[in-house]
């Protein structure tokens, strides 16, 4: 009989077990040290509860962490990781360092019900919720756990259409009981899903990136199906009704297509839309998808797009591309052909 993971619990999920097995009041929260902040990888190595309480717990528990099966890195130091999840499927992690920084792009979902047309992940359907033992083992799990300074939830799936699992996440990763991260190292991107998005800004304090991509309506829902029922009007109009006033940042990410969204009446309606909001604009340059009829603007008309809107006054920055040779950059992440057993 397969065992219940321990890591991937908040310390309101290990209370009940530790009173169920009759264990001291305060052994949950030696449990979650154990876990969360000396890294151990067996309930063997808990060695401050009793050797009785470590075999009690051994029954019908393990510490449930599994290591990447493969991985490719990039030529610009970017690396890709794969993950077996939901018994027989796969998933894609990046690992991007940059100078100081070290950040984990870390998948919430495998495959994305989403089905954003310039996206992989989109093309491949939806498979299954990952746990939160799933997304976190994903960063415990990494070979550079130790150098990670940020992590992003910008890997495959949406995570606010899994958001009774990332808030555990977020919980674990931010709690003086679990990892004591601030949340400000913390980003998650959504699509705008109105159904959850208030619930992520009152449960947490980490930064939220809305996938936006066009500021009109029926452009928008050309391109991400979720504008039929998600409108960005009603969108903002909920991020309006928030505080941001913390150091919480709401950024918007906008994928550059050549022709369809880069145009001067874009730059226009982004201004009118977003006014009064304290936010930025994340521009990303298009990687082609196979099939894609989409291309991306050069570089020239990039930082001439990202400059008219900073004229207009709005904060925008260009990220950098990453990993696009190993297939790790925004949009590229697919386990398509690993999930059809055909795993490299
Ligand atoms: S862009 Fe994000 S939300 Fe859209 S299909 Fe891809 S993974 Fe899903």
């Amino acid at each position: 009989m397969q065992k219940e993971k321990l890591y991937g619990k908040t310390l309101n999920e290990l209370i009940p077990i530790t009173k169920r097995l009759g264990m001291p009041g305060f052994a949950a929260r030696q449990i979650a040290d154990w876990l969360y902040k000396k890294e151990i990888s067996s309930i063997e190595e808990m060695t401050n509860l009793s050797k009785k309480m470590r075999e009690i717990l051994s029954n019908d528990y393990e510490v449930g962490l599994s290591a990447p099966v493969s991985s490719a890195e990039s030529s610009d130091g970017t690396k890709k990781y794969l993950y077996k999840v939901l018994n027989d499927k796969y998933i894609e992690t990046a690992y991007i360092p940059d100078e100081e920084r070290a950040t984990i792009c870390v998948s919430s979902q495998a495959g994305c019900k989403m089905g954003c047309i310039f996206c992989m992940t989109g093309k491949q359907g939806f498979q299954g919720d990952l746990s939160s033992n799933e997304i976190l083992n994903q960063f415990r799990s990494l070979p550079e756990f130790q150098k990670l300074t940020n992590m992003v939830f910008m890997g495959m799936g949406e995570p606010l259409d899994n958001i009774s699992e990332l808030l555990k996440c977020l919980e674990i990763l931010t709690s003086d009981w679990g990892y004591g991260w601030s949340p400000t190292r913390i980003t998650v991107s959504t699509v705008g899903l109105k159904s959850s998005i208030s619930e992520f800004l009152e449960k947490s304090r980490c930064h939220l990136a809305v996938s936006l991509h066009s500021p009109f309506d029926d452009e928008r829902r050309k391109l991400m199906p979720v504008q039929r029922t998600n409108s960005v009007k009603d969108v903002l109009d909920i991020i309006r009704n928030f505080d941001f006033s913390s150091q919480r940042r709401i950024s918007f990410e906008y994928i550059l297509f050549k022709g369809i969204n880069d145009t001067p009446k874009h730059i226009k309606e982004l201004a009118r839309i977003l006014n009064g909001i304290k936010c930025r604009i994340n521009i990303i340059r298009f990687h082609h998808i196979p099939g894609s009829e989409f291309m991306s603007p050069g570089m020239k008309e990039i930082i001439e797009f990202k400059e008219a809107l900073n004229a207009r006054g709005i904060l925008t920055t260009i990220r950098a591309s990453r990993g696009e040779d190993i297939q790790a950059a925004c949009g590229l992440l697919s386990t398509l052909e690993q999930n059809k057993g055909k795993q490299s």
